[in-house]
């Protein structure tokens, strides 16, 4: 059993595993930079270690400043939160040498998930639905040409290493094919040191609906269903929800059971996610993330279950604390993120906050490392909060989401706030009509500057 857990990140998501860490009786450890002294997770945590300067590469991805915290302070396990290290191969086998257990999947798995191409493959041997393509990496132009062919456009070159939207170019005609093949290629090389690119037939109005598993290591797994994150700004997700508007509990159970099937065959430990696009009833898999997610809050919300202290529980070698029959569906839970940005062109815009103040009542929940006083800093991230709401139905949920909205203040500095609330005077929100273009398009029309 974890005596004392580490936390390798800042923000909302320290606090979360803090959280799950103190109900657990567990010692929790914040790590953090001379920018963060004053942070909510450093206050919060049982324990804090400074582990160096501002900049993320000197602090929160430095992997011997973090052993060394670790060392210092007796923690036996750490929780990476997610971005940073968290999906981060080398520094898991660099735990396993230095004997502290890391809270997430083995190296080997995240390595297998973190190439695009081997993680299409190995999806596509483990029954998964993908999206059809190039059998793995496209290395000539020549190729890319007939390759894309054979497919039939539109088609998307993506890189292989890809992440975060980059490095992904569609070519809409044949015209398009050599223009898109390089660019992705030199994207790709600069943003990523790897120019190895494939293709993919490009779908054109999916959704993006993932499907949260769960594994023990042992070769047990379950689904937790499907969150339904089409509300992306520049491949980003803005606005969150479960279960998913377009998908009935037939589907759910067919899709779930596919991706649970697939982790529990590779004796997956963990939490995961199984990304697709779904068009027309169809699934086909994109990637697979090996950590939790921003939006897990969702699912927590309708299946009443703490994935972080399931996370914790697992890395401990207990079996999953539930079954698949364990896990009913209820009602229906939101997230919107709250970024420190300012519309219409979503700059950053850190600064001190003049006054916060939570919502709160009946099926809410604000998961924020703000506090009335705090200073944020620019060297990260601009999520600076999440406001997750739960009701009976998806009605209830969006009347809940706006009465939250009007009690939460956040002064001092610009938010992402405005957007969320002209989102819940359109039709096509209250309807669950919406692609992955709608928020595009919406913010093209409605906000312009
Ligand atoms: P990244 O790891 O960079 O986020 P993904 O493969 O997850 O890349 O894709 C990110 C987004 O790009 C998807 O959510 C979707 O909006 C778009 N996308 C990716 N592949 C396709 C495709 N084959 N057809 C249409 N859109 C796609």
């Amino acid at each position: 059993m974890f005596e004392k857990i580490l936390i390798a990140n800042r923000g909302e998501i320290a606090l979360r595993v803090i959280r799950a860490c103190r109900e657990m009786g567990i010692k929790s450890v914040a790590v953090h930079s001379t920018a963060d002294a004053d942070a909510m997770h450093v206050r919060m945590a049982d324990e804090a270690v400074c582990i160096g300067p501002a900049p993320g590469n000197q602090s929160y991805l430095s992997v011997p400043a973090i052993i060394s915290a670790c060392e210092i302070t007796g923690a036996d396990a750490i929780h990476p939160g997610y971005g940073f290290l968290s999906e981060n191969a080398n520094f898991v086998q660099v735990l396993e040498d230095h004997d502290i257990a890391f809270i997430g999947p083995t190296a080997e798995h995240i390595r297998m998930m973190g190439d695009k191409i081997t993680a299409k493959d190995t999806m596509k041997n483990l029954g998964v639905p993908c999206v059809p393509g190039s059998d793995g990496g496209v290395p000539t132009l020549e190729e890319a040409r007939k390759v894309a062919e054979e497919i039939g456009y539109p088609v998307i070159v993506k890189a292989t290493a890809g992440g975060g939207g980059r490095g992904m170019k569609l070519a809409k005609t044949a015209k398009d094919i050599d223009t898109a093949f390089q660019t992705a290629r030199s994207e790709s090389k600069a943003a990523f040191g790897n120019d190895e690119v494939y293709i993919e037939k490009y779908l054109g109005k999916p959704r993006h609906i993932e499907i949260q598993v769960f594994g023990d290591g042992k070769g047990k797994a379950v689904h937790l269903g499907e969150r339904d994150c089409s509300l992306q700004r520049r491949h980003q997700k803005v606005f969150e929800e479960a279960p998913g508007p377009a998908i009935d509990a037939e589907t759910r159970a067919r899709i779930g059971q596919i991706c649970a099937d697939a982790v529990a065959q590779i004796n997956y430990i963990g939490a995961g996610t199984i990304e697709f696009l779904y068009e027309n009833g169809e699934f086909y898999f994109i990637e697979m993330n090996t950590r939790l997610q921003v939006e897990h809050p969702v699912t927590e919300g309708i299946f009443g279950v703490d994935l972080v202290r399931e996370q914790i529980r697992v890395a401990e070698g207990h079996s999953l604390s539930f079954s698949q029959d364990d896990l009913e569906l209820n009602g229906h839970a939101i997230e919107v993120r709250i970024n420190a940005e300012k519309l219409p062109k979503f700059t950053p815009c850190p600064g001190k906050i003049t006054a916060f103040h939570a919502p709160g009542g009946l099926g809410v929940r604000m998961d924020s490392a703000l506090y009335t006083g705090y200073s944020i800093p620019p060297y990260y991230d601009s999520l600076i909060g999440k406001l997750i709401v739960h009701g009976r139905d998806r009605p209830e949920a969006l009347s809940r989401l706006k009465r939250a909205l009007s009690e939460l203040i956040i002064d001092g500095i610009d938010t992402t706030l405005p957007l969320f609330h002209a989102l819940l005077d359109e039709p096509d929100i209250h309807s669950g009509n919406y692609d992955i273009h709608w928020l595009e398009h919406w913010l093209e029309t409605n906000l312009q500057g």
